[in-house]
Protein backbone atom coordinates (compact mmCIF):
# COMPACT_ATOMS: atom_id res chain seq x y z
CA UNK A 1 0.00 0.00 0.00
CA UNK A 2 1.54 3.75 -1.13
CA UNK A 3 1.94 6.00 1.92
CA UNK A 4 -0.23 9.01 2.51
CA UNK A 5 0.75 12.07 0.70
CA UNK A 6 1.56 15.74 1.95
CA UNK A 7 2.39 19.02 0.56
CA UNK A 8 4.43 21.17 3.00
CA UNK A 9 4.65 25.01 2.17
CA UNK A 10 6.73 27.02 4.24
CA UNK A 11 6.94 30.79 3.70
CA UNK A 12 9.26 33.45 3.89
CA UNK A 13 9.73 33.91 7.81
CA UNK A 14 9.74 29.90 8.33
CA UNK A 15 12.31 29.94 6.26
CA UNK A 16 13.69 33.33 7.87
CA UNK A 17 17.72 32.39 8.69
CA UNK A 18 19.15 29.09 9.87
CA UNK A 19 17.39 28.51 12.88
CA UNK A 20 14.00 28.94 11.18
CA UNK A 21 15.21 26.86 8.22
CA UNK A 22 16.46 24.03 10.84
CA UNK A 23 12.99 24.35 12.63
CA UNK A 24 11.11 23.84 9.55
CA UNK A 25 13.68 21.28 8.26
CA UNK A 26 12.56 19.27 11.80
CA UNK A 27 9.10 19.16 11.01
CA UNK A 28 9.08 17.67 7.03
CA UNK A 29 11.63 15.12 8.91
CA UNK A 30 9.41 13.80 11.73
CA UNK A 31 6.21 13.85 8.74
CA UNK A 32 8.60 11.90 6.21
CA UNK A 33 9.00 8.90 8.67
CA UNK A 34 5.23 7.99 8.19
CA UNK A 35 4.21 9.78 4.67
CA UNK A 36 5.60 10.55 1.55
CA UNK A 37 6.02 14.24 1.53
CA UNK A 38 6.66 17.38 -1.25
CA UNK A 39 7.61 20.82 0.25
CA UNK A 40 7.09 23.71 -1.45
CA UNK A 41 9.87 26.70 -0.38
CA UNK A 42 9.56 30.76 -0.43
CA UNK A 43 12.47 32.80 -0.81
CA UNK A 44 14.15 33.76 2.65
CA UNK A 45 11.73 36.34 4.25
CA UNK A 46 12.38 40.28 2.69
CA UNK A 47 14.47 38.61 -0.47
CA UNK A 48 11.98 38.81 -2.78
CA UNK A 49 11.24 42.49 -2.28
CA UNK A 50 14.64 42.90 -2.08
CA UNK A 51 15.75 41.40 -5.82
CA UNK A 52 12.94 43.64 -7.14
CA UNK A 53 13.80 46.67 -5.44
CA UNK A 54 17.41 46.48 -7.47
CA UNK A 55 15.83 45.27 -10.47
CA UNK A 56 13.53 48.65 -10.60
CA UNK A 57 17.29 50.07 -9.54
CA UNK A 58 19.07 48.74 -12.50
CA UNK A 59 16.32 49.70 -14.98
CA UNK A 60 16.87 53.29 -14.20
CA UNK A 61 20.71 52.74 -15.07
CA UNK A 62 22.17 52.20 -11.34
CA UNK A 63 24.69 50.11 -12.76
CA UNK A 64 25.74 48.97 -8.67
CA UNK A 65 22.83 48.03 -7.27
CA UNK A 66 22.60 44.66 -8.53
CA UNK A 67 26.11 43.63 -8.10
CA UNK A 68 25.53 44.81 -4.45
CA UNK A 69 22.42 43.16 -3.67
CA UNK A 70 23.91 40.01 -5.24
CA UNK A 71 27.11 39.88 -2.66
CA UNK A 72 24.88 40.73 0.34
CA UNK A 73 22.41 37.38 -0.63
CA UNK A 74 25.59 35.63 -1.12
CA UNK A 75 26.69 36.42 2.31
CA UNK A 76 23.05 35.94 3.71
CA UNK A 77 22.71 32.39 2.14
CA UNK A 78 26.44 31.34 2.89
CA UNK A 79 26.33 32.38 6.41
CA UNK A 80 22.76 30.07 6.93
CA UNK A 81 24.29 27.30 5.07
CA UNK A 82 27.29 26.81 7.14
CA UNK A 83 24.84 26.32 10.29
CA UNK A 84 22.78 23.75 8.44
CA UNK A 85 25.24 21.57 6.40
CA UNK A 86 28.11 20.42 8.47
CA UNK A 87 29.37 18.28 6.23
CA UNK A 88 32.27 19.67 4.17
CA UNK A 89 31.57 18.09 0.04
CA UNK A 90 27.67 18.41 0.66
CA UNK A 91 28.04 22.13 1.65
CA UNK A 92 30.39 23.04 -1.20
CA UNK A 93 27.89 20.72 -3.95
CA UNK A 94 25.31 23.13 -2.46
CA UNK A 95 27.57 26.30 -2.64
CA UNK A 96 28.30 25.52 -6.42
CA UNK A 97 24.10 25.69 -7.06
CA UNK A 98 24.11 28.89 -5.17
CA UNK A 99 26.94 30.27 -6.80
CA UNK A 100 25.22 29.47 -10.52
CA UNK A 101 21.68 31.22 -9.46
CA UNK A 102 23.91 34.38 -8.09
CA UNK A 103 25.65 34.75 -11.51
CA UNK A 104 22.64 34.42 -13.59
CA UNK A 105 20.91 37.64 -10.70
CA UNK A 106 24.42 39.49 -11.79
CA UNK A 107 24.31 38.89 -15.81
CA UNK A 108 20.20 39.85 -15.47
CA UNK A 109 21.10 42.80 -13.04
CA UNK A 110 23.98 44.16 -15.22
CA UNK A 111 22.47 43.72 -18.72
CA UNK A 112 19.17 45.56 -17.16
CA UNK A 113 21.40 48.42 -16.10
CA UNK A 114 23.23 48.66 -19.41
CA UNK A 115 19.91 48.66 -21.66
CA UNK A 116 17.85 51.10 -18.84
CA UNK A 117 14.91 48.60 -19.78
CA UNK A 118 12.83 46.17 -17.55
CA UNK A 119 10.66 43.45 -19.26
CA UNK A 120 8.14 41.41 -16.92
CA UNK A 121 10.03 38.71 -18.18
CA UNK A 122 13.31 39.65 -17.09
CA UNK A 123 11.87 40.50 -14.20
CA UNK A 124 10.05 37.35 -13.53
CA UNK A 125 13.77 35.43 -13.55
CA UNK A 126 14.78 38.25 -11.42
CA UNK A 127 12.31 37.60 -8.51
CA UNK A 128 12.47 34.01 -8.82
CA UNK A 129 16.24 33.92 -7.59
CA UNK A 130 15.42 33.89 -4.00
CA UNK A 131 12.95 30.78 -4.15
CA UNK A 132 15.51 29.20 -6.31
CA UNK A 133 18.42 30.19 -3.84
CA UNK A 134 16.44 28.84 -0.51
CA UNK A 135 15.79 25.59 -2.04
CA UNK A 136 18.88 23.96 -2.03
CA UNK A 137 19.89 25.02 1.45
CA UNK A 138 16.47 23.11 2.42
CA UNK A 139 17.56 19.91 0.79
CA UNK A 140 20.64 20.49 2.55
CA UNK A 141 19.59 21.09 5.79
CA UNK A 142 16.96 17.70 5.57
CA UNK A 143 20.36 15.50 4.64
CA UNK A 144 22.29 17.14 7.41
CA UNK A 145 18.72 15.16 9.38
CA UNK A 146 19.49 12.44 7.90
CA UNK A 147 16.39 12.67 5.48
CA UNK A 148 16.75 12.15 2.11
CA UNK A 149 16.02 14.78 0.20
CA UNK A 150 16.92 16.80 -3.07
CA UNK A 151 15.71 20.64 -5.03
CA UNK A 152 14.04 20.77 -7.57
CA UNK A 153 12.79 24.18 -9.63
CA UNK A 154 9.51 24.40 -10.23
CA UNK A 155 9.88 25.26 -13.75
CA UNK A 156 10.21 21.63 -14.22
CA UNK A 157 6.65 20.80 -13.11
CA UNK A 158 4.49 23.64 -12.89
CA UNK A 159 3.52 24.72 -16.47
CA UNK A 160 1.63 27.98 -16.96
CA UNK A 161 0.54 30.32 -19.64
CA UNK A 162 2.75 32.87 -20.50
CA UNK A 163 1.30 35.93 -18.62
CA UNK A 164 4.49 37.14 -16.97
CA UNK A 165 4.11 38.23 -13.34
CA UNK A 166 1.03 36.42 -12.65
CA UNK A 167 0.83 32.62 -14.81
CA UNK A 168 -1.98 30.64 -14.60
CA UNK A 169 -1.02 27.08 -14.14
CA UNK A 170 -2.33 24.24 -17.01
CA UNK A 171 -3.43 21.80 -14.68
CA UNK A 172 -2.92 18.39 -17.21
CA UNK A 173 -0.13 19.18 -18.09
CA UNK A 174 1.01 20.32 -14.94
CA UNK A 175 -0.31 16.70 -13.32
CA UNK A 176 1.40 15.08 -15.84
CA UNK A 177 5.16 16.28 -15.27
CA UNK A 178 4.61 16.54 -11.60
CA UNK A 179 3.70 12.63 -11.81
CA UNK A 180 6.59 12.14 -13.97
CA UNK A 181 9.14 13.80 -11.52
CA UNK A 182 7.91 13.76 -8.65
CA UNK A 183 6.48 10.14 -7.69
CA UNK A 184 9.45 8.43 -8.87
CA UNK A 185 11.55 10.49 -6.05
CA UNK A 186 8.76 9.55 -3.66
CA UNK A 187 9.03 5.80 -4.33
CA UNK A 188 12.36 5.77 -3.65
CA UNK A 189 12.09 7.83 0.16
CA UNK A 190 13.62 11.05 -1.27
CA UNK A 191 11.64 14.22 0.01
CA UNK A 192 11.67 16.81 -3.36
CA UNK A 193 11.92 20.26 -2.06
CA UNK A 194 10.27 22.64 -4.91
CA UNK A 195 10.92 26.36 -5.51
CA UNK A 196 7.67 28.08 -4.49
CA UNK A 197 6.28 31.48 -6.16
CA UNK A 198 7.24 30.00 -10.01
CA UNK A 199 6.22 28.04 -13.28
CA UNK A 200 7.84 27.89 -16.57
CA UNK A 201 5.41 28.35 -20.20
CA UNK A 202 5.47 24.90 -22.30
CA UNK A 203 8.13 26.24 -24.30
CA UNK A 204 10.36 26.66 -20.73
CA UNK A 205 10.38 30.48 -20.26
CA UNK A 206 10.28 31.08 -16.38
CA UNK A 207 7.13 32.76 -14.98
CA UNK A 208 5.70 33.48 -11.90
CA UNK A 209 2.16 33.00 -9.79
CA UNK A 210 1.74 36.66 -8.46
CA UNK A 211 3.29 38.33 -5.17
CA UNK A 212 3.08 35.63 -2.14
CA UNK A 213 1.91 32.90 -5.14
CA UNK A 214 4.05 29.83 -3.15
CA UNK A 215 0.80 29.48 -1.04
CA UNK A 216 -0.58 28.86 -4.75
CA UNK A 217 2.03 26.98 -5.84
CA UNK A 218 1.59 24.36 -2.99
CA UNK A 219 -2.38 23.53 -3.92
CA UNK A 220 -1.35 23.12 -7.91
CA UNK A 221 0.99 20.78 -6.85
CA UNK A 222 -1.32 19.41 -4.04
CA UNK A 223 -3.85 18.66 -6.79
CA UNK A 224 -1.60 17.44 -9.22
CA UNK A 225 -0.61 14.63 -7.38
CA UNK A 226 -3.83 14.18 -5.77
CA UNK A 227 -2.24 14.58 -2.28
CA UNK A 228 -4.52 13.82 0.80
CA UNK A 229 -3.45 16.99 2.80
CA UNK A 230 -1.85 20.59 2.12
CA UNK A 231 -0.40 21.70 5.14
CA UNK A 232 0.96 26.27 4.72
CA UNK A 233 3.57 26.97 7.33
CA UNK A 234 3.18 30.10 8.59
CA UNK A 235 3.94 32.85 10.99
CA UNK A 236 0.95 32.87 12.62
CA UNK A 237 -1.54 30.06 14.20
CA UNK A 238 -3.69 29.84 11.41
CA UNK A 239 -6.89 31.58 9.84
CA UNK A 240 -7.58 34.80 12.14
CA UNK A 241 -10.84 36.20 12.56
CA UNK A 242 -8.95 39.17 11.27
CA UNK A 243 -4.89 40.62 10.67
CA UNK A 244 -3.93 40.55 14.26
CA UNK A 245 -1.35 43.29 12.79
CA UNK A 246 -4.76 45.64 13.13
CA UNK A 247 -6.65 43.72 15.44
CA UNK A 248 -4.54 42.99 17.94
CA UNK A 249 -7.61 40.11 19.75
CA UNK A 250 -7.82 38.38 17.06
CA UNK A 251 -8.26 34.89 17.58
CA UNK A 252 -7.53 31.55 15.56
CA UNK A 253 -10.37 29.91 13.56
CA UNK A 254 -10.25 25.75 14.06
CA UNK A 255 -12.58 24.97 10.71
CA UNK A 256 -13.50 27.21 8.08
CA UNK A 257 -14.76 26.47 4.44
CA UNK A 258 -12.96 26.43 1.12
CA UNK A 259 -15.79 29.57 0.42
CA UNK A 260 -15.23 31.24 3.61
CA UNK A 261 -11.24 30.91 3.52
CA UNK A 262 -11.50 31.95 -0.25
CA UNK A 263 -13.58 35.29 0.26
CA UNK A 264 -10.74 36.37 3.44
CA UNK A 265 -8.01 35.79 0.55
CA UNK A 266 -9.78 37.77 -2.55
CA UNK A 267 -10.26 40.73 0.44
CA UNK A 268 -7.02 40.80 1.50
CA UNK A 269 -5.78 38.56 4.23
CA UNK A 270 -2.39 37.97 3.56
CA UNK A 271 -2.15 34.64 5.07
CA UNK A 272 -3.45 33.57 1.50
CA UNK A 273 -2.54 33.86 -1.89
CA UNK A 274 -5.94 35.18 -3.31
CA UNK A 275 -6.15 31.69 -5.66
CA UNK A 276 -4.64 29.14 -2.95
CA UNK A 277 -8.14 27.26 -2.86
CA UNK A 278 -8.60 26.86 -6.56
CA UNK A 279 -6.91 24.06 -7.28
CA UNK A 280 -7.90 21.73 -4.43
CA UNK A 281 -11.63 22.30 -4.88
CA UNK A 282 -12.44 19.55 -7.47
CA UNK A 283 -10.77 16.70 -5.54
CA UNK A 284 -11.68 18.54 -1.03
CA UNK A 285 -8.16 18.31 -0.80
CA UNK A 286 -8.28 19.31 2.92
CA UNK A 287 -5.68 22.76 3.59
CA UNK A 288 -4.63 23.44 6.55
CA UNK A 289 -3.05 26.32 7.59
CA UNK A 290 -0.13 26.14 10.59
CA UNK A 291 2.33 27.79 12.39
CA UNK A 292 6.09 26.80 12.29
CA UNK A 293 7.04 28.43 15.02
CA UNK A 294 4.43 26.67 17.19
CA UNK A 295 3.86 23.31 15.40
CA UNK A 296 2.77 21.37 18.35
CA UNK A 297 -0.99 23.93 17.59
CA UNK A 298 -3.41 22.36 15.09
CA UNK A 299 -3.60 25.50 13.47
CA UNK A 300 -6.91 25.69 10.87
CA UNK A 301 -8.22 23.21 8.77
CA UNK A 302 -10.05 24.20 5.39
CA UNK A 303 -12.14 21.83 3.54
CA UNK A 304 -15.01 21.68 1.80
CA UNK A 305 -17.58 22.10 4.91
CA UNK A 306 -16.00 24.09 7.29
CA UNK A 307 -17.55 24.18 10.75
CA UNK A 308 -21.01 25.75 10.64
CA UNK A 309 -21.57 28.57 12.87
CA UNK A 310 -24.88 27.79 12.03
CA UNK A 311 -24.54 31.05 9.96
CA UNK A 312 -23.21 34.46 10.90
CA UNK A 313 -19.73 36.17 11.27
CA UNK A 314 -16.35 33.96 11.17
CA UNK A 315 -13.84 36.86 10.23
CA UNK A 316 -13.33 40.21 8.78
CA UNK A 317 -10.78 41.04 6.21
CA UNK A 318 -9.41 44.70 4.98
CA UNK A 319 -7.57 45.12 1.52
CA UNK A 320 -5.95 48.81 1.34
CA UNK A 321 -4.20 48.65 -1.80
CA UNK A 322 -6.82 49.20 -3.44
CA UNK A 323 -7.95 52.48 -5.55
CA UNK A 324 -11.49 53.83 -6.01
CA UNK A 325 -12.62 54.58 -9.76
CA UNK A 326 -15.84 56.33 -10.65
CA UNK A 327 -17.32 57.05 -13.55
CA UNK A 328 -20.70 59.00 -14.21
CA UNK A 329 -22.61 62.19 -15.43
CA UNK A 330 -26.51 62.75 -16.10
CA UNK A 331 -25.95 61.20 -19.65
CA UNK A 332 -25.32 57.69 -18.62
CA UNK A 333 -28.52 56.48 -17.46
CA UNK A 334 -29.86 55.01 -20.92
CA UNK A 335 -26.55 54.21 -22.15
CA UNK A 336 -27.14 50.53 -22.35
CA UNK A 337 -23.46 50.01 -22.65
CA UNK A 338 -21.53 51.53 -20.35
CA UNK A 339 -21.44 48.82 -17.61
CA UNK A 340 -20.19 46.51 -21.22
CA UNK A 341 -17.05 48.87 -22.15
CA UNK A 342 -16.35 49.58 -18.95
CA UNK A 343 -15.70 46.03 -17.46
CA UNK A 344 -14.50 45.30 -21.15
CA UNK A 345 -11.90 47.79 -20.83
CA UNK A 346 -10.76 46.30 -17.29
CA UNK A 347 -10.70 42.84 -18.29
CA UNK A 348 -8.01 43.48 -21.38
CA UNK A 349 -6.25 45.34 -18.45
CA UNK A 350 -6.40 41.86 -16.66
CA UNK A 351 -7.30 44.48 -13.95
CA UNK A 352 -8.86 42.51 -11.22
CA UNK A 353 -12.39 44.39 -10.27
CA UNK A 354 -12.26 44.10 -6.41
CA UNK A 355 -15.68 45.37 -5.76
CA UNK A 356 -18.49 47.21 -7.67
CA UNK A 357 -21.11 49.31 -6.77
CA UNK A 358 -23.69 51.74 -8.91
CA UNK A 359 -25.69 54.02 -7.52
CA UNK A 360 -29.67 54.05 -7.86
CA UNK A 361 -30.09 56.71 -9.68
CA UNK A 362 -27.26 55.08 -12.49
CA UNK A 363 -25.41 58.07 -12.36
CA UNK A 364 -22.70 56.91 -11.38
CA UNK A 365 -20.60 53.72 -11.61
CA UNK A 366 -18.25 52.97 -9.10
CA UNK A 367 -15.51 49.96 -8.55
CA UNK A 368 -12.73 49.06 -7.23
CA UNK A 369 -8.95 47.68 -8.33
CA UNK A 370 -6.09 47.06 -7.20
CA UNK A 371 -3.59 50.52 -6.53
CA UNK A 372 -1.24 49.69 -9.39
CA UNK A 373 -3.89 48.92 -11.81
CA UNK A 374 -5.08 52.22 -11.36
CA UNK A 375 -3.71 54.47 -13.27
CA UNK A 376 -3.50 52.60 -16.60
CA UNK A 377 -7.20 51.78 -15.84
CA UNK A 378 -8.38 55.15 -15.64
CA UNK A 379 -6.30 55.92 -19.15
CA UNK A 380 -7.62 53.30 -21.14
CA UNK A 381 -11.41 54.38 -19.68
CA UNK A 382 -10.86 57.78 -20.75
CA UNK A 383 -9.60 56.56 -24.02
CA UNK A 384 -12.77 54.08 -24.61
CA UNK A 385 -15.24 57.06 -23.48
CA UNK A 386 -13.73 60.34 -25.13
CA UNK A 387 -16.47 60.31 -27.72
CA UNK A 388 -18.77 60.33 -24.55
CA UNK A 389 -16.57 62.78 -22.40
CA UNK A 390 -16.47 64.97 -25.61
CA UNK A 391 -20.47 65.07 -25.90
CA UNK A 392 -20.60 64.86 -21.89
CA UNK A 393 -22.69 62.06 -21.59
CA UNK A 394 -19.94 61.38 -19.10
CA UNK A 395 -18.79 63.70 -17.02
CA UNK A 396 -16.57 62.28 -14.99
CA UNK A 397 -13.43 59.55 -14.67
CA UNK A 398 -11.92 59.73 -11.22
CA UNK A 399 -9.68 57.79 -8.91
CA UNK A 400 -9.47 57.69 -5.44
CA UNK A 401 -6.31 56.26 -3.91
CA UNK A 402 -7.36 57.05 -0.35
CA UNK A 403 -9.35 54.10 0.04
CA UNK A 404 -10.00 50.70 1.62
CA UNK A 405 -12.14 47.79 1.43
CA UNK A 406 -14.00 45.76 4.59
CA UNK A 407 -15.11 42.69 4.34
CA UNK A 408 -17.38 40.63 7.00
CA UNK A 409 -17.15 36.91 5.70
CA UNK A 410 -19.22 34.24 6.84
CA UNK A 411 -21.15 31.00 5.53
CA UNK A 412 -24.45 31.72 4.87
CA UNK A 413 -24.87 35.38 6.01
CA UNK A 414 -27.01 36.86 3.71
CA UNK A 415 -29.17 34.73 5.25
CA UNK A 416 -28.26 35.45 8.83
CA UNK A 417 -31.01 37.91 9.51
CA UNK A 418 -29.46 41.17 10.65
CA UNK A 419 -26.20 40.94 9.92
CA UNK A 420 -26.13 44.11 7.48
CA UNK A 421 -28.34 45.95 9.77
CA UNK A 422 -25.71 45.03 13.06
CA UNK A 423 -22.78 45.81 10.38
CA UNK A 424 -24.07 48.97 9.14
CA UNK A 425 -25.61 50.47 12.83
CA UNK A 426 -22.07 49.89 14.44
CA UNK A 427 -20.18 51.72 11.82
CA UNK A 428 -22.71 54.60 11.99
CA UNK A 429 -22.56 54.58 15.77
CA UNK A 430 -19.36 54.76 15.47
CA UNK A 431 -19.20 57.59 12.84
CA UNK A 432 -17.22 55.79 10.20
CA UNK A 433 -18.41 57.51 6.73
CA UNK A 434 -19.55 54.00 4.24
CA UNK A 435 -18.45 55.32 0.76
CA UNK A 436 -19.82 52.60 -1.40
CA UNK A 437 -21.35 49.23 -0.53
CA UNK A 438 -20.70 46.64 -2.81
CA UNK A 439 -24.05 45.08 -4.56
CA UNK A 440 -22.77 41.06 -4.56
CA UNK A 441 -25.28 38.45 -4.71
CA UNK A 442 -22.31 36.14 -2.53
CA UNK A 443 -23.80 34.52 0.48
CA UNK A 444 -20.69 34.40 1.99
CA UNK A 445 -19.72 38.42 2.47
CA UNK A 446 -20.86 41.90 3.21
CA UNK A 447 -18.76 44.51 2.20
CA UNK A 448 -18.01 48.07 1.63
CA UNK A 449 -15.56 50.74 1.33
CA UNK A 450 -13.88 53.27 3.95
CA UNK A 451 -11.85 56.07 3.77
CA UNK A 452 -8.49 54.19 4.29
CA UNK A 453 -8.05 56.11 7.66
CA UNK A 454 -11.10 54.42 8.77
CA UNK A 455 -9.98 50.95 8.12
CA UNK A 456 -8.45 49.71 11.34
CA UNK A 457 -11.67 51.49 13.45
CA UNK A 458 -13.79 49.84 11.61
CA UNK A 459 -12.35 46.25 12.09
CA UNK A 460 -11.88 47.19 15.62
CA UNK A 461 -15.50 47.99 15.75
CA UNK A 462 -16.94 45.45 14.06
CA UNK A 463 -14.75 42.84 15.47
CA UNK A 464 -16.12 43.59 18.71
CA UNK A 465 -19.58 43.97 17.63
CA UNK A 466 -19.53 40.52 16.30
CA UNK A 467 -18.03 39.13 19.60
CA UNK A 468 -15.19 37.73 17.58
CA UNK A 469 -11.96 38.30 20.01
CA UNK A 470 -10.88 36.28 22.35
CA UNK A 471 -13.44 35.97 25.31
CA UNK A 472 -12.99 37.86 28.46
CA UNK A 473 -10.38 36.15 30.90
CA UNK A 474 -11.84 34.88 34.20
P1 LIG B 1 4.26 33.58 4.61
O1 LIG B 1 5.57 34.30 4.49
O2 LIG B 1 4.32 32.39 5.50
O3 LIG B 1 3.62 33.28 3.29
P2 LIG B 1 2.56 35.88 4.92
O4 LIG B 1 3.23 37.07 5.57
O5 LIG B 1 2.39 35.91 3.46
O6 LIG B 1 3.31 34.55 5.41
O7 LIG B 1 1.13 35.65 5.60
C1 LIG B 1 1.01 35.53 7.00
C2 LIG B 1 0.57 36.86 7.61
O8 LIG B 1 -0.74 37.15 7.14
C3 LIG B 1 0.43 36.86 9.09
O9 LIG B 1 1.68 37.13 9.72
C4 LIG B 1 -0.60 37.94 9.36
O10 LIG B 1 0.03 39.14 9.71
C5 LIG B 1 -1.28 38.15 8.00
N1 LIG B 1 -2.72 38.03 8.05
C6 LIG B 1 -3.60 38.90 7.53
N2 LIG B 1 -4.87 38.52 7.74
C7 LIG B 1 -4.82 37.36 8.42
C8 LIG B 1 -5.80 36.46 8.94
N3 LIG B 1 -7.11 36.67 8.81
N4 LIG B 1 -5.37 35.36 9.58
C9 LIG B 1 -4.06 35.11 9.73
N5 LIG B 1 -3.08 35.93 9.27
C10 LIG B 1 -3.44 37.05 8.63
N1 LIG C 1 8.69 34.96 -2.42
C1 LIG C 1 7.48 35.29 -3.13
C2 LIG C 1 6.97 36.66 -2.70
O1 LIG C 1 7.53 37.25 -1.79
C3 LIG C 1 6.41 34.26 -3.04
C4 LIG C 1 5.90 33.92 -1.66
O2 LIG C 1 6.55 34.25 -0.65
O3 LIG C 1 4.83 33.31 -1.56
O4 LIG C 1 6.04 37.16 -3.27
MG1 LIG D 1 2.53 34.48 1.90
Amino acid sequence: MTQPLQVMKFGGTSVGDATCIARAAQIVAGAAKGMRVVVVVSAMSGVTNRLIEAARRASEGDTAAGGALVESLRQQHRAALAVLVLGETARAAIDRELEEVLAEGKRLYDGTAMLRELTLRTLDIISSLGERLCAPMFAGALNQLGTKSRSIEATELIVTDSYHGGAEPRAEETRQRSAAQLLPLLAAGEVPIVTGFIGATQDGKLTTLGRGGSDYSATILGAALNADEIIIWTDVEGVLTADPRLVPDARTIPEISYREAAELAYFGAKVLHPKTLRPVLPESIPVWIRNSFAPEKPGTKISQKGKSIGGGVKALTAIRDVALISLGGPGIVGVPDVIGRTFTTTAELRADVLLISQSSSQNDICFLVSKPHAHATVDALRKEFAQDLAHEVVDHITVDPNVAIVAVVGENMRGTPGVAGKTFNALGQEKVNLIAIAQGSSETNISFVVDEKSMQHALRVLHKEFGLGHPPAG
